[in-house]
């Protein structure tokens, strides 16, 4: 048994060791999200989305619901989003700024295409325009934002 969890946590980190898989998680720590949601949120394309929450599903990571005519996916237990958290709170801290990010913990901010409340730290980017800065809960969101801007 010992050795049996072992090998099934390496097969899951394996199947997690992608980036865009890594964000899905991040952005179902608020909730359930549709596909066309996180289709915005991500940037991706559905057949590559879909792709991703096939795998997701399958390690047990995300679970699908359907709601009327509507797909929704959560997270199928909140410790993926703390294992995430924990890891990316260590390189986060890693990358500097302790006291920057302490402060950027606390602020709340709202992602001004889907409306999504965020705190810095859990924002994958931010634009400066003049002197407000906007936070984005995905590189979708934010690819879109900047496309409004030119
Ligand atoms: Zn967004």
């Amino acid at each position: 048994m010992y050795q049996v969890v072992f090998r099934k946590h390496a097969g899951l980190l394996k199947a997690l060791a992608n980036s865009k898989r890594l964000e899905v998680i991040h952005l179902l720590r608020q909730g359930r999200l549709t596909v066309s949601d996180m289709e915005r949120m991500l940037g991706l394309r559905q057949a590559n989305l879909s792709q991703h929450l096939m795998v997701l599903r399958k390690f047990g990571v995300v679970r699908a619901e359907r709601n009327g005519k509507a797909m929704y996916y959560r997270l199928a237990h909140p410790n993926f989003m703390r294992a995430s958290d924990a890891i990316r709170e260590v390189l986060i801290q890693n990358m500097g700024g302790a006291a920057a990010r302490a402060t950027a913990l606390l602020t709340v901010v709202k992602d001004p295409m889907c409306g999504m409340r965020l705190t810095p730290v859990s924002a994958a980017g931010h634009v400066k325009v003049g002197k407000r800065t906007y936070y984005f809960c995905g590189t979708g969101c934010a690819r879109e934002f900047k496309n409004h801007q030119h």
